[in-house]
């Protein structure tokens, strides 16, 4: 899952980054509201978090381009306290959530992961698949009860996998989503780590779809 991180006090999105990436997100952020908006309309992205007092352009005028283009990736807003308005403003606006800074960390990624989710049509948080399941708030994943080990990238890929079972995912979309832009993006990867997860969880577990990509087949 890829995530665009928008905050302008460098310290605050500095931690930030580091809590999402930790959780498992490929992370690309921007310090102002021109920066957001350039990126939020070019590249997908799973989730938004999304301050809304920025240079340049405030973070509204930012959603609300974003929404009027069609974007429908889902934001997080992050609002100051006690103000009632830039909430009702940010829904408005088509924000699908908000947080009143100051927060507490665990709330952050706890209402992130039900934004995913929600735009899945996923409720729970445990993702079950067959035999494996991928529990979303802790990270892990098991088979038949038993923990598999995963690497950050494979877990990753896994987690983007099952938010679609039953949609064949391309090798392309994969990439654009589990790496953050600057980094050194090459789609073998993709293959390599597909590799290594059926190595983990079974050669069955994901299919390959000629020409087209990826897929979890639903289970009957
Ligand atoms: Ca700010």
């Amino acid at each position: 899952m890829r995530v665009l991180l928008v905050e302008d006090e460098a310290v605050l999105r500095s931690q930030l980054r580091q809590l999402l990436e930790q959780a498992g997100y490929a992370v690309d952020e921007a310090a102002d509201g021109q920066a957001a908006l350039h990126l939020g309309t070019t590249e997908p992205y799973d989730a938004v978090v999304l301050d809304l007092g920025l240079p340049v352009l405030d973070g509204l005028t930012v959603l609300q381009r974003w929404r009027s283009q069609g974007r429908a990736m889902p934001v997080l807003i992050l609002t100051a306290r006690d103000s009632w308005h830039e909430k009702v403003s940010g829904i408005d606006a088509g924000a699908d959530d908000y947080l009143a800074k100051p927060f507490h960390a665990e709330e952050l990624l706890a209402r992130l992961r039900a934004l995913v989710r929600r735009a899945h049509g996923l409720a729970s948080p445990l993702l079950q698949h067959g035999d494996v399941t991928l529990d979303t708030r802790t990270g892990t994943v098991t088979q038949n009860g038993l923990t598999v080990n995963l690497t950050a990238h494979e877990y990753r890929l896994l987690a983007y996998l099952m938010h679609r079972v039953g949609q064949v995912v391309s090798r392309a979309e994969l990439v654009e989503h589990l790496y953050a832009q600057d980094f050194d993006r090459d789609s073998n990867t993709v293959e390599v780590f597909v590799a290594r997860l059926r190595r983990k969880l079974g050669a069955t577990l994901i299919e390959t779809i000629r020409g087209m990509g990826y897929r979890l087949a639903p289970t009957p």
